[in-house]
């Protein structure tokens, strides 16, 4: 038989924990946060529950569990940890009808408290029926992760509408509509970009609007990391649950855009060298067909949008094109392959700074201020540098870089296939062409690339 699922109104109830220990103070918490009249039963208290009698919080009953205690409560949580003791209260409570919970045994309990995820005044509420508590946790971690935090304001915000919204669409299929917009739309977005004022506003000109709100389209320009799943944001994780059609670069891997809704359409527009421009180009013509049809565009770019990503360039677009956006950043390639060769990009007494640079083109190269990258103590992480490691090297070495500065190139970072070279310097350009560095590759320059020698912890070592 399943339990009758309930969710209790206990506002200004008298309730009942037997026990004054670690446990007890777990339930009497999420009692008090419930509005429950808490008292709790037990010859001694933790320190925190002493606390929350003197501030007149709960109420403690001294000395050993008397049935006077259950008189006139409506619930009894026995939270000790002496088994004959719990059934006793469990025994006594049956007798008065009162409903009674046992800690981790479900034998003696009359209520079950769930795993619970909290939105509220969204609920979600995850029973096993007692018969694996950790698969119920489990399922709450998915849940977690899965629902938006910005379902508890909208949830409340509804509520607040709710008659409001029924008188507008009295037709059910219209109201459901309605509900969809709001789930979907920028009411939502804009309590996610805590804009609640906002997200008030936009939803009382729909209920005066004539016609139903429609669904518009907009883009997230979304960070995934260098390649290992594991480095999403949730963020991100749900934006790409939620995408109409996904935009990608080639440097996204494939176990990220596994996550990704089955539905979504997914338009690969990797960019290879040559006519750079006019992908540009193309991509922005695409965001914008996209969105104005009215879909949720999501943008997928390796690592963090705005580090050398273009991503700039995009939001400027989209912004010109009052097309609505939001930026979810990603773990950069510089933070994420420096971490995963054991190599901090800041040490004490080793590195001051980091700078990030890119080493593509010449021009970048002309541009960059050599006398400073060259002094000592401070790492340089370079993207996209595997052709001009030479010049790279040569330059950095001429304006005064000690040659015996170390490096390590880790290549295909935080994926499988990982492989970090490292080296100094001034043997950098042999060593990158002995190894056959393919890109993705990221080169760091600096004291602290000494220390991937013995903190490696991931992956082979080239
Ligand atoms: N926006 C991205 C960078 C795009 S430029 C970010 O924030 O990481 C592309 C360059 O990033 C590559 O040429 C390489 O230098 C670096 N890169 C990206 N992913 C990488 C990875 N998994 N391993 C090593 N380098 C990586």
């Amino acid at each position: 038989m399943g339990l009758y699922p309930l969710f209790a109104d206990l506002t200004g109830l008298p309730v009942l924990v037997v026990g004054g220990g670690h446990v007890a103070e777990r339930k009497t918490a999420a009692l008090l946060s419930a509005g429950a009249k808490v008292r709790v039963g037990a010859p001694s208290l933790t320190p925190a529950l002493m606390q929350q009698v003197e501030e007149n919080k709960i109420e403690h009953l001294p000395g050993a569990f008397q049935p006077a205690w259950l008189d006139d409560v409506w619930l009894v949580i026995a939270a000790t940890d002496d088994h004959a003791l719990n059934a006793d209260v469990a025994a006594n409570a049956e007798a008065r009808r009162i409903l009674a919970n046992v800690v981790d045994a479900p034998a003696l309990s009359r209520f079950q408290v769930p795993a619970m995820v909290d939105r509220t005044p969204l609920t979600v509420a995850i029973s096993t029926g007692g018969a694996a508590p950790v698969i119920a946790r489990r399922v709450r971690e998915t849940l977690e992760t899965e629902l938006d935090h910005a379902l508890g304001p909208l949830t409340a915000l509804a509520q607040r509408y709710r008659t409001r919204i029924t008188q507008r669409w009295p037709d059910l299929a219209e109201r459901r509509a309605f509900y969809d917009w709001l789930h979907d739309g920028p009411v939502m977005n804009l309590l996610r970009n805590a804009r609640p004022d906002e997200a008030e506003r936009v939803l009382l000109e729909a209920l005066d609007a004539k016609e139903p709100a429609s669904r518009k389209g907009s883009v997230l320009l979304v960070g995934a990391g260098p390649g290992d799943p594991g480095l999403l944001t949730l963020r991100a994780l749900r934006a790409l649950n939620q995408a109409d059609v996904i935009l990608h670069d080639s440097l996204v891997s494939e176990p990220v855009l596994a996550l990704a809704r089955r539905d979504a359409e997914r338009i690969d527009v990797g960019k290879r060298c040559g006519g750079r421009h006019t992908q540009q180009e193309q991509i922005h013509q695409l965001l914008l067909e996209q969105a104005q049809a009215g879909r949720l565009v999501v943008r997928l770019k390796g690592g963090d949008p705005f580090v050398f990503g273009r991503g700039g360039e995009e939001m400027e677009f989209l912004h010109q094109h009052g097309i609505a956006f939001e930026i979810v950043p990603g773990v950069t390639a510089a933070v994420a392959c420096a971490a995963y060769a054991g190599v901090p990009l800041t040490h004490r007494g080793h590195a001051r700074s980091v700078h990030l640079l890119t080493g593509h083109g010449k021009e970048s190269l002309d541009a960059m201020d050599w006398p400073a990258l060259a002094q000592d103590h401070q790492t340089l992480a370079v993207y996209m540098g595997v052709a001009r490691l030479d010049e790279f090297t040569q330059r950095l070495l001429e304006h005064g870089r000690r040659p015996d500065t170390p490096f390590v190139i880790i290549e295909n970072g935080t994926l499988p296939q990982q492989r970090v070279v490292r080296g100094v310097l001034q043997e950098l350009p042999a060593h990158a062409k002995e190894h056959a560095i393919h890109p993705p590759a990221l080169l760091i320059v600096g004291e602290v690339a000494a220390m991937a020698n013995e903190h490696a912890w991931f992956g082979r070592l080239g």
